[in-house]
């Protein structure tokens, strides 16, 4: 996707997660120290999901505006 954000792996691992509050490299399944992808995009999902609600937000404000 040309929109996504591009991180550094070390920069992304050391990121506080705001849907869970763990670090992106602390995202492991139950009972495993194994770093789960599952578990991570569970969490991105939420992210974006709650962005793209910021986003609809936004451009119904500007909508209301003009
Ligand atoms: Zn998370």
């Amino acid at each position: 996707m040309e929109n996504s954000i591009l991180f550094t792996r070390k920069n992304l691992e050391n990121t506080i997660c705001v849907a869970c509050g763990k670090r992106f490299g602390s995202h492991t399944r139950e009972r495993s120290t194994k770093f789960s992808g599952k578990e991570l995009m569970k969490c991105m999902f939420r992210i974006q999901a709650s962005y793209m609600l910021d986003m609809k937000k936004v451009s119904e404000n500007e909508k209301a505006d003009s």
